[in-house]
């Protein structure tokens, strides 16, 4: 039978639990800004940013500059 265990161990364990899910909410947090930065640009790319008419059906590879 084990008892309890020692106070110091429990202690240590419970502070790498916590830096783990620090780690884990940091890169969840970057994760999710990645992506909704990235959402944003492909929503943002959906309009013409001279006129703000929906996508053109081709792009205008010429004439831009
Ligand atoms: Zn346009």
């Amino acid at each position: 039978m084990y008892g309890a265990a020692p106070a110091s161990r429990s202690r240590l364990e419970v502070r790498g639990l916590v830096l783990v899910e620090l780690v884990m909410m940091v890169l969840s947090g970057v994760l999710l800004g990645f992506v909704a930065g990235l959402f944003a640009f492909k929503v943002k790319s959906r309009w013409c940013p001279r006129c703000g008419t929906y996508t053109h059906t081709m792009p205008p590879a010429a004439g831009i500059r």
